[in-house]
């Protein structure tokens, strides 16, 4: 795949860039190397005013940087600006919270026959971030923000059709007041993750993106023993239950399926609904759908953008085909608009049978795949019955079913009346094969540190 901004509302070529050299490679490693030797020696205090600066410049480019990642890779205009303020959000978060996280934790020193012990968090060294598109920014902020505020450095490797971006995230924490090197952009292709990874200056990496690149990730740091977090696809289950606002869930369900264009790791793809309530639902989500505007995403007044990539909008055509040519109807969209752009509706599709790729594939794009059940147990085999478990979400004003949907699903997070979300209060990833390790929250920023002993006698 060449390095390169494509604009997806036009399918134009905007800009090509040359992939590094491997010399260059190999100084920026050396770069980094030396930026840790630094940045582990400063105070949380230095660590915070440069994060804070970091969050102040990013409000400052807010609506360059904005329109950035709407020429990249489609998002609304609006979208990405609140991307942006996430961003600066969680800078500021970490600045805040990431000394009370990394804190040494005293232990009972009688007990262990020492004078004292403790846990003590120190970081590893320089962590290669291998990163995707759909959130330009914040995908590569919520690994960033609490690894340089632990005193790690990054090596970001970010998709090829974000390049842009990539060298915005690259200059930024310098700009801040960081040393030089200590978060940096390696403008590369896929095939050279393994080369940087293999390097001994780089102890560990973190990649979000499919179970593809996840499963070649993770053998490359296998055999280098090297720590991984993985946050990988997901298949979100949303299930409506017969005491819950339906309306609301309708609404919610719209946003939780369409934000991003339908290109979220965490968007519920799989609404899993009572009988009882089914076509009442139904008809609600689908005409909410079918409402939504889609067009020029820097045009205020649409909802959703094109798909990212002429490949994203092919996959997505080709599961809803198979489906419908195995006996799914569609209640809305389904078919692609002419023009250009890699454009395609918001898709509600239903009678589904588990012959169709739909039923167990990810589908990244705004489809939805609507699922009739007659009980709660039925509710629940259907949403844990996929390899994903990354984010789930349950409706229901029962509190006894609230308590044994967040029991009962099986994923990294459970979201009840409400859609699923990242938070830099609270922990986020997968089980199964939506990954391991977390990120955010203290949890995320002890992901990257050397859980150290100390015992003193
Ligand atoms: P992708 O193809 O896996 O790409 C993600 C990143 O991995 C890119 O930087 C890509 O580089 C790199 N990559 C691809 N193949 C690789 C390999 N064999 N070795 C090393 N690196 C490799 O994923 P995508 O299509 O951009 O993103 C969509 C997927 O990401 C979906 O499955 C989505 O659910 C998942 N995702 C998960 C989360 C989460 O938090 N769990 C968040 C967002 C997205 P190139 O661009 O150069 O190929």
């Amino acid at each position: 795949m060449s390095i390169a901004t494509i604009n997806p509302a036009t399918g134009q070529l905007l800009k090509t860039y040359d992939p590094m050299s491997p010399e260059q490679v190999d100084a920026a490693i050396g770069r980094a190397d030396e930026a840790f030797r630094t940045l582990r020696r400063t105070t949380f205090a230095e660590r915070a005013r440069w994060m804070n600066a970091a969050a102040d410049l990013l409000l400052r480019d807010c609506d360059e940087l904005a329109r950035l990642m709407t020429i990249e890779m489609g998002k609304t205009f609006a979208s990405a600006r609140a991307e942006v303020a996430k961003c600066a959000a969680a800078c500021r978060f970490y600045a805040t919270h990431a000394e009370g996280f990394l804190a040494d934790e005293p232990a009972d020193a009688k007990a262990v026959g020492a004078t004292r012990a403790f846990t003590r968090y120190q970081p590893l060294g320089a962590v290669l971030a291998v990163m995707p598109w759909n959130f330009p920014l914040w995908q590569v902020m919520r690994f960033a923000a609490p690894a340089l505020m632990a005193g790690n450095v990054g090596l970001l490797k970010h998709a090829s059709n974000v390049p842009q971006s990539a060298l915005y995230l690259g200059e930024l924490f310098a700009r801040a007041g960081f040393p030089a090197g200590a978060f940096q952009s390696l403008l590369v292709g896929a095939e050279v993750v393994e080369r940087v990874l293999a390097d001994p200056r780089v102890r560990a990496a973190t990649l979000t993106g499919s179970e593809r690149a996840g499963r070649a990730v993770a053998r490359i740091a296998g055999q280098e023993i090297k720590k991984t977090v993985l946050e990988l696809g997901g298949s979100d289950p949303f299930v409506v239950m017969p005491s819950a606002d339906i309306e609301r869930a309708a609404e919610v369900a719209t946003t939780a399926r369409c934000q991003n264009n339908g290109q979220s790791c965490i968007a519920a793809k799989r609404f899993i609904v009572h009988t009882d309530v089914f076509d009442v639902f139904a008809e609600a989500f689908a005409s909410r759908m079918d409402a939504l505007t889609v067009g020029d995403p820097m045009d205020p007044a649409t909802d959703i953008g094109p798909l990212a990539t002429e490949q994203g909008r092919i996959d997505i055509e080709e599961q809803v085909d198979d489906a419908v040519r195995k006996g799914a109807r569609v209640l809305c969209g389904g078919q692609r608009p002419d023009g250009d752009g890699w454009y395609y509706p918001p898709t509600v599709i239903t009678d589904l049978n588990p012959t169709m790729r739909i039923w167990s594939e990810e589908v990244f794009g705004p489809v939805a795949g609507l699922f009739r059940v007659d009980s709660y147990e039925q509710a629940i085999e259907l949403a844990n019955g996929t390899n994903f478990g990354l984010g789930s979400n349950a409706w229901t004003r029962d509190p006894a079913e609230q308590e044994r949907f967040a029991t009962d699903l099986d994923a990294g997070s459970v979201f009840i009346n409400g859609m699923t979300t990242s938070y830099p209060e609270l922990p986020f990833g997968g089980v199964k094969n939506s990954g391991y390790g977390r990120e955010l929250s203290a949890y995320g920023i002890r992901e990257f540190c050397n859980t150290k002993t100390v015992w003193m006698g």
